[in-house]
């Protein structure tokens, strides 16, 4: 399952996880068109031989390969698959950091999920989970990958005074809250990150460390996995012009059990969603209201779209709500498993205060 690279068996090592996406890509025709590729072509183990030189000293490393994707076609089983993946490495205690290899499409819904599931056990056993990727396939003449997994498992090896444990993203030589990674150019070399709260991941920045740790402070209690099948099933909608309510009411005739509204603007919904989205919540579907607009705050109250029980995103984007809305859910359905009433909302509530680091 793993390989031992560098030192022995049994000395503290950085588990990194492969999951697939550009970093492990291969482009037909490298030099001339490197964007025509494949991604997840090349194996983990294959991707850290080739940066053996550039490990420091007395880092060791193990490779484990949970799916080689692109990531455009990542699932919840897999979802889950890694996040039990991740929490059983932290438990170890010959683990002293993971890294994770993932395709850059949807790095942001993972990286939402990773520190809603570990962030605070990884904060707690002082050890850090590090996602990275890359935006060039690994056979290109400027390929980027090499560079972001030297940097992101000298981040997880690296001594904890100049930051705590925690849920990270390291890629273009910045680091950033996983949770804070937001995918919004098609090519560029820092898309993931171009647009987060972020630091030199060599010369970490003191006001972006004390936001890391003030979020860390309020994410007081890590939420369960669901199992691979019974996530629950959210939508993301978006609004538009010409937006028809028929939309809406064909996915009311389905098992449908939330939806994200990525709305215009603050988060504001066409008219002519408001009869069958009010039909939705009397049917009992969990609504968010997120805007489609890419950056800033969607902000609670506002009654005209509000409908009872609708929660606003906050700042998370509507691929980031859909995550937070799936394990609302699912941590609701355990609460009543184990007879405490809690609502949805109530563990929303909880995700939605993560603030924006300044
Ligand atoms: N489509 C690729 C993926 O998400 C893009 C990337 O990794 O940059 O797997």
């Amino acid at each position: 399952m793993s390989q031992i690279q560098n030192q022995s068996n049994n000395s503290p090592h950085i588990l990194v996880l492969g999951m697939g996406g550009t970093i492990a890509g291969l482009a037909s025709n490298p030099d001339k068109d490197p964007l025509q590729y494949a991604a997840g072509q090349v194996e983990i183990r294959s991707l850290l031989d080739h940066i053996e030189f550039a490990i420091p000293e007395g880092v060791c490393l193990v490779s484990k390969q949970l799916a080689n994707i692109n990531s455009c076609n990542m699932t919840e089983t897999l979802l889950a698959l890694l996040g039990n993946a991740v929490r059983e490495a932290l438990e170890n205690t010959m683990v002293r950091g993971v890294v994770v290899t993932h395709g850059t499409d949807t790095i942001e819904e993972t990286g939402l999920f990773l520190q809603l599931i570990c962030g605070k056990f990884a904060q707690n056993l002082g050890k850090r989970v590090v996602l990275t990727g890359a935006m060039l396939p690994a056979n290109a003449p400027n390929a980027d990958g090499p560079a972001n997994l030297v940097d992101a498992i000298q981040w997880a090896a690296s001594p904890l005074d100049n930051s705590p444990g925690g849920v990270y993203a390291v890629m273009a030589g910045k680091v950033c809250m996983a949770m804070d990674l937001a995918k919004r150019h098609t090519t560029a070399l820092n898309a993931p990150i171009q647009n987060s709260p972020a630091s030199p991941v060599r010369l970490i920045n003191p006001s972006w460390l004390s936001g890391v740790k003030a979020a860390q402070a309020i994410w007081v209690e890590d939420l369960p996995i669901p199992d691979g099948d019974t996530w629950p099933w959210v939508e993301i909608l978006t609004s538009h012009a010409g937006a028809r309510p028929e939309s809406i009411d064909l996915l009311l005739e389905s098992k449908i059990q939330g939806l994200v509204l990525a709305g215009t603007g603050m988060g504001n919904l066409h008219e002519q969603w408001l009869k069958p989205l009010s039909n939705a919540t009397k049917q009992g579907i969990a609504m968010v209201r997120a805007s489609r607009s890419g950056a800033g705050q969607v902000l609670p109250n506002i009654p005209e779209w509000d409908f009872e029980g609708c929660f606003a995103a906050g700042k998370f984007s509507p691929p980031k709500a859909r995550i937070a809305l799936q394990l609302a859910l699912n941590a609701k359905k355990q609460a009543k498993s184990a007879g405490k009433s809690l609502t949805w909302q109530d563990f929303f509530a909880r995700i939605a205060v993560l603030p924006e680091i300044g």
